[in-house]
C-alpha cells in the first residue's frame, strides 16, 4: 500500500458513518473499510472469532483491541493500490488502535492519515437508531422515512439486537469515554462535520474536504 490517504471516520454509533461512507465510495475512488461489517461477517461464518464477537456485541460491549487489530491486519493489507483513499469506519476506536495504525503505516511512503468527525447529539442518535433497520447482508442502514422492506442489494432488513435503546445508551457511554483521547490524538488532522444535517448536506461537507485532500472522483 502506497500513496494512500487513510481517512479515519469518527462518530458515535448511529451518527451516519456507514451511510456517508457508502455515498462517498460510490462517487470517489475510495475503498470502504468497515470493521463492524467485517466482524459481523465473522459472526455469520461462525468462525472462532465470530463466536467470541457475538456474545460481546449481544451484551452491548465493545470488541477488544486485540480482536479488532487482528481483523484489520488480515483485511487492510489486501486492499488494492489503485484506490486514492481508504475510508476506515469503526477503526481506530481507541488511542491504542490509533497508535497501532500509526506504527503500521507511518513508515509507508506518502501514506497519510486524516480524521473526519461526524458530530451528532446523543438524543438524536438514540431516536435514529431505535427506528432504523439494517440489511443483514451488506450492513446498510435504513431510516423509517425510506419505507423499505428490502435492501437495494436484495438482503433482508432486520432490527439489530444491539440497536435496542438500553444497549444503545450503554454503547454511547462507552463511545464518549473512548473518543476523548482519540480526538486529542488526532487534534491536528481532525475535520469536524455537522452530522445532524441531511445526508445531502453531510455529503456536501465531506466532499469539500475530499477535494481539498486531492481525492479524485471515480471515472
Ligand atoms: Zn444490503
Amino acid at each position: 500500500m502506497k500513496n494512500t490517504t487513510l481517512i479515519v471516520l469518527l462518530g458515535a454509533p448511529g451518527s451516519g458513518k456507514g451511510t456517508v461512507a457508502q455515498y462517498i465510495t460510490k462517487k470517489y475512488n475510495v475503498c470502504y473499510f468497515s470493521t463492524g461489517n467485517l466482524l459481523r461477517n465473522e459472526v455469520k461464518k461462525k468462525s472462532d472469532m465470530g463466536c467470541k464477537v457475538e456474545s460481546i456485541l449481544g451484551s452491548g460491549g465493545l470488541v477488544s483491541d486485540d480482536i479488532v487489530n487482528e481483523i484489520v491486519e488480515k483485511n487492510l493489507r489486501g486492499i488494492s493500490e489503485e484506490y486514492g483513499a481508504v475510508v476506515l469506519d469503526g477503526y481506530p476506536r481507541t488511542k491504542k488502535q490509533a497508535l497501532m495504525l500509526e506504527c503500521r503505516y507511518a513508515p509507508v511512503p506518502d501514506c497519510r492519515v486524516q480524521a473526519i468527525l461526524l458530530n451528532v447529539a446523543p438524543e438524536e442518535i438514540i431516536s435514529r437508531i431505535s427506528q432504523r433497520t439494517i440489511c443483514d447482508s451488506c450492513g446498510s442502514a435504513y431510516g423509517p422515512s425510506q419505507r423499505k422492506t428490502a435492501c437495494a442489494c436484495g438482503g433482508a432488513l432486520v432490527r439489530r439486537k444491539d440497536d435496542e435503546e438500553v444497549v444503545v445508551r450503554h454503547r454511547l457511554e462507552e463511545y464518549e469515554r473512548e473518543i476523548e483521547p482519540l480526538l486529542a490524538y488526532y487534534a491536528d488532522k481532525l475535520i469536524e462535520i455537522d452530522g445532524a444535517d441531511s445526508l445531502e448536506g453531510v455529503a456536501a461537507q465531506v466532499e469539500a474536504h475530499l477535494r481539498s485532500l486531492g481525492i479524485e472522483e471515480r471515472r
